[in-house]
């Protein structure tokens, strides 16, 4: 097999969504486990529709999720008028291509009319039967578009997923390629570009399975050589229909910001479609690179389940060092919470396991660095009256003052506390307890809480609590 070569070929009419994601890393996964070449193209011949920031949001999401392309300079499509405008010359001057003259009136009424007919509607080729100076004599004229002959053809290509496909190409017409010279449409400058890169296989979405006819027929008439396809399945909601136009223009970029891994990104997309050999969930890129295949892709749309996004961002933090985390957690923190680094580790150790993306860590550590507001009826666990809690509150505090050290560790007074809990009852002794030191109805338990805030914090807390189960009126021998 020659050296593969494979594109990445989006048009920046939009921000870099999940569905084009996938098929810019399943091209680069290809590429890399074959030792082939990953290029990038950008196809922005729509003018109207391109926009700048959607070419940046593309790139910058390539970059973020580390697909890195080979050539070293972007390749834009509108930079390459002359190349596409020289190719249309050779098909208009060979009779492969025409002018068409047809006004979108005379198109539709055509239309109509074959539709009326029972007919599938195509281009009837009125103006394929100009000759060249008849065609001359109107251009200028009158406004044109250049259309492609379409040979007539019992078409048959291998898809490297779907296997054989066979197609009538006398059923697609004559179709436009061009709205002039210099202003191609996508199947023209598409073949024209893939053949000057060189391309060996095209991997894109089953959208485009029914332009691959149009393509390997003008790559004949130009003489290229069509590259290998492979079309990738569709992508479908958690319902089992084709995904909604808002998911699938969700840029992936708002992923990173609620703090996804590029990591997980990537693990999530790649089995949209495909699985490994044995069925692991949990890959690495490397092991991506190294199992990645065309055959194992599936025919079939594959199920996107955005709760399997999160599972999968667990997993990946969780396989991560701490010092990792907390420099993947930096740009999500306040300014002030990396003033105390020592801390901040604590509490990411603590946090690690229960956080699903970076953005949810900022939520669920806050209390660490400032305690809540809480009403006092929260400190209650079911039907405990209050003299119970209050009686069990002083207990933990007297346990937690009497320890030597300012710094607590979880296991020493793990014995002292649940014996406590016990005599006592768990839910009545507990709750409280947790409740007082992280002013939150869900946090982690409350050895983890005493062991990160340290004795003078968590008995601070602890009497803020008896504060509000008394009113503010804690007299000191109530304390004792
Ligand atoms: N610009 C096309 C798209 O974004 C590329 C299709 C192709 O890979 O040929 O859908």
């Amino acid at each position: 097999m020659d050296k593969v070569r494979v594109r990445f070929a989006p048009s920046p009419t939009g921000p870099f969504s999940l569905g084009n994601a996938r098929t810019a890393l399943y091209n680069w996964l290809f590429a890399r486990h074959e030792g082939g070449e990953f290029f990038l193209r950008v196809e922005d011949t729509d003018k109207e529709r391109s926009k700048k920031e959607y070419e940046d949001d593309i790139l910058e999401g390539l970059k973020w999720l580390g697909l890195t392309w080979d050539n070293a300079e972007v390749m834009r499509q509108s930079e390459r008028g002359k190349i596409y405008e020289e190719a249309l010359t050779k098909l208009l001057n060979e009779g492969r291509a025409y002018y068409c003259f047809c006004t979108p009136d005379e198109l539709e009424a055509e239309r109509q009319a074959q539709m009326s007919q029972g007919i599938p509607p195509k281009y009837g080729g009125k103006c394929r039967h100009f000759t060249k100076e008849e065609a001359s004599a109107q251009l200028g004229k009158k406004s044109a578009v250049i259309r492609f002959a379409m040979p007539p053809r019992e078409l048959e290509f291998e898809d490297m997923i779907r296997g054989k496909v066979r197609v009538d190409t006398s059923l697609i017409g004559d179709i436009v390629i061009a709205r002039n010279l210099r202003d191609p449409l996508y199947n023209f400058s598409v073949v024209v570009d893939d053949a000057a890169m060189a391309i060996t296989h095209v991997i894109r979405g089953e959208d485009h399975l029914s332009n691959t006819p149009k393509q390997i027929m003008i790559a004949e008439a130009l003489g290229f050589t069509s590259p290998q396809f492979a079309h990738l399945p569709l992508i479908l909601g958690p319902d089992k229909k084709k995904l909604s136009k808002r998911n699938l223009e969700g840029s992936l970029n708002d992923y990173r910001k609620q703090g996804y891994l590029p990591e997980a990104v990537l693990n999530f997309l790649v089995l949209l479609g495909w699985h490994p050999v044995k069925d692991r969930e949990i890959l690495s890129r490397d092991e991506m690179v190294a199992e990645f295949n065309l055959k194992r892709v599936q025919k079939g749309g594959a199920v996107m389940n955005e709760e399997k996004l999160s599972w999968l961002n667990l997993q990946h933090l969780r396989a991560l060092p701490v010092e990792t985390v907390m420099e993947h957690l930096s740009p999500f923190i306040p300014a002030e919470w990396r003033k105390r680094p020592a801390f901040l580790r604590r509490v990411v150790e603590v946090e690690r396991n229960r956080m699903k993306t970076l953005q949810e860590f900022v939520e669920l550590a806050d209390p660490f660095f400032e305690l809540p507001e809480y009403p006092a009826t929260l400190l209650i666990w079911k039907e405990t009256p209050k003299e119970i809690v209050i009686k069990n509150l002083e207990d933990a505090e007297g346990i937690i003052a009497a320890a030597p050290e300012k710094k607590l560790v979880a296991a020493e007074l793990e014995s002292q506390l649940f014996e406590m809990a016990n005599r006592t009852g768990r839910g009545e002794f507990l709750w409280p307890l947790r409740v007082a030191l992280s002013g939150r109805e869900a946090s982690p338990g409350p050895l983890e809480l005493i062991e990160v805030l340290g004795k003078e914090e968590a008995l601070r807390r602890i009497h803020h609590a008896l504060e509000l189960l008394t009113g503010g009126t804690l007299a000191p021998e109530v304390r004792s």
